[in-house]
Formats: structure tokens, sequence, C-alpha cells
């Protein structure tokens, strides 16, 4: 992806909740990205079931996060799927050295 993601950009997208329930996936190795351009990741978690997640590229600074798992109507914020997903981006930037 060809912009930054922080630690801090991910937890504003996503409540604490969802951010430490998204580590969670993360640390115990449940996020498998699929694809990765500079536009657009595909990703999927796997956690009671499958989650699909797509992460597009709008401009320099933002980015659009959608997610296959059933989301309330009134819960705006990210999913801990995506959550779990960003997680797994910022460190593939960090490994090939873009952060
Ligand atoms: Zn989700």
């Amino acid at each position: 992806m060809d912009i930054k993601i922080t630690a801090n950009s991910i937890k504003q997208l996503c409540e604490n909740v969802s951010y430490n329930r998204g580590l969670a996936f993360f640390n115990a190795g449940k996020v498998e990205i699929t694809s990765l351009t500079d536009d657009l990741c595909e990703a999927i978690v796997h956690a009671a079931e499958d989650f699909y997640i797509r992460v597009e590229r709008q401009d320099e600074k933002n980015y659009k996060a959608t997610c296959s798992c059933p989301k309330l109507d009134h819960f705006t914020l990210q999913c801990q799927h995506v959550a779990a997903t960003l997680l797994a981006i910022e460190e593939q930037q960090r490994l090939t050295g873009m952060n």
C-alpha cells in the first residue's frame, strides 16, 4: 500500500475494543494477506469463520476499508478484522522499510 499506516491511525479508525481484538488476531497469525498492491490490499482474517477485508487507497493520506462481517447499523467505526488487517499491512511496511 502506497500509504503510511500507523498504530495511531488504526486506533482512530477502530475503537479500542476492535483495535485490541484486531491485535489479538494479528498476534495469533490469523491474518492472511492475499493481495497487496500500491492501491489495494485484500486479506482474509481467520476468526470463528473467515472474513474478507479490502483496504483501498483513496489519496495520499486516506484509505477506505470494508469487511464482509455483519456490522451493526449504529456501528460506524471499523471492525476488529479491519484493525487486524491494517496491523498486518503496517508490519509489511515496516519489514520493507517504508515506515
Ligand atoms: Zn469485520
